[in-house]
């Protein structure tokens, strides 16, 4: 199972809370900003529209499709991408370069183009009702403030509700990977970079905030779920336990597989390239999806991906081999310390 950054496996099946003991507050709706498509399928005389169209929200795609077709003029073609999507980084390259509108779904633009519109999706949840439960796990004082890109459109509402509890809250926008002030990505916590022992994740699921303790396991990170109602404070113990039996495993290791990922929002070649110079037996595999599946063939005896770190944190232990991080892959061989290592982030665009 691979993550979406954006929206999380945990976001992706809610409403299905059979075994959670979780009960749903409200039903989803997405304004898909179909005036805007349109708008500019006008003036940019279109002919050829391509949506793509995150895991989650793929089987909404054919409706989408449908309302789009009856607002657009005859002789315009709606065309879906069927290519896995799991954020900005992950834009359908391909299908670009062959439409002359080409609309994201569900993700916040990690770079702007003239050509690609990006609809974000912000999900119409009411978030002050589970903040008001999360107080219970805060501190009055400082507070850092994140949230994903679906709830961004509440943001000023969340930090006025701080403000007005006489919380002192921080925020500010990471850097270039990100669209938003106190926006954060499954592989960019920059926007948490701020003076503050506590921080607030008002968003669906656990996959960001988790990787938020693990980036800074020094502060209090308290996860308040306006999707799936709950309010529970982010462990990163278990991951990180996971991280260094990895680690361990590798040492061993004599072959390792270096992957470059094509995506264009994922590539580190600098990086790969610099491991395979620097160790004989390393050898530079380049793919799309990484899979446990699209690995097995490989007879390596440990990985080092460069692409999406959360594929390999999160998804790590369904592979055949151990698959390390970067700087994780520099502790396994003995560059680096086993207490230096941290947790990987992306930066920059492409
Ligand atoms: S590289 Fe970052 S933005 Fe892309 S899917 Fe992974 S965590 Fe999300």
């Amino acid at each position: 199972m691979q993550y979406a950054c954006s929206m999380s496996q945990d976001e992706r099946s809610a409403g299905d809370l059979r075994n959670t003991g979780m009960s749903l507050r409200h039903d989803r709706t997405w304004d898909y900003e179909l005036e805007r498509i349109v708008e500019a399928v006008e003036e940019r005389d279109a002919e050829k529209v391509g949506m793509q169209f995150p895991e989650g929200l793929k089987r909404r795609a054919p409706h989408v499709a449908d309302d789009l077709r009856e607002l657009l003029p005859d002789g315009v073609r709606v065309m879906i991408s069927g290519k896995p999507c799991y954020g900005a980084c992950d834009l359908d390259t391909y299908m670009m370069r062959r439409t002359d509108v080409f609309v994201h779904f569900g993700h916040s633009p990690m770079k702007d183009s003239e050509k690609i519109i990006y609809v974000p999706l912000f999900s119409n949840v009411e978030v002050t009702p589970i903040m008001e439960d999360a107080l219970e796990e805060l501190e009055t004082g400082d507070v850092g403030l994140v949230t994903t890109a679906q709830h961004m459109n509440k943001f000023e509402q969340m930090r006025e509700w701080l403000e007005e509890r006489g919380f002192t809250v921080h925020t500010r926008r990471g850097d270039e990977r990100l669209t938003h002030e106190g926006q954060v990505l499954g592989c960019n916590y920059a926007s948490a970079d701020i003076d503050a022992d506590q921080v607030l994740y008002v968003g669906g699921g656990k996959f960001h905030p988790v990787g938020l303790a693990m980036e800074h396991p020094e502060k209090n990170v308290v996860i308040a779920d306006p999707v799936n109602n709950v309010v529970t404070v982010a462990d990163h113990e278990q991951f990180m336990k996971q991280r260094y039996a990895s680690v361990h495993k590798a040492m061993d290791a004599e072959k390792w597989g270096v992957i470059f990922c094509t995506k264009i929002g994922q590539g580190r070649w600098e990086q790969a390239n610099e491991i395979v110079e620097n160790n004989d037996n390393a050898y530079l595999i380049t793919m799309d999806e990484v899979t446990p599946d699209r690995l097995r063939n490989f007879d390596m005896d440990a990985f080092v991906n460069t692409g999406c770190p959360r594929i390999t944190t999160d998804d790590g232990p369904r592979f055949h081999k151990p698959m390390l991080t970067p700087g994780e892959y520099e502790c396994a061989v003995g560059n680096k310390p086993l207490d230096e290592m941290e947790f990987d982030t992306f930066h920059g665009t492409w």
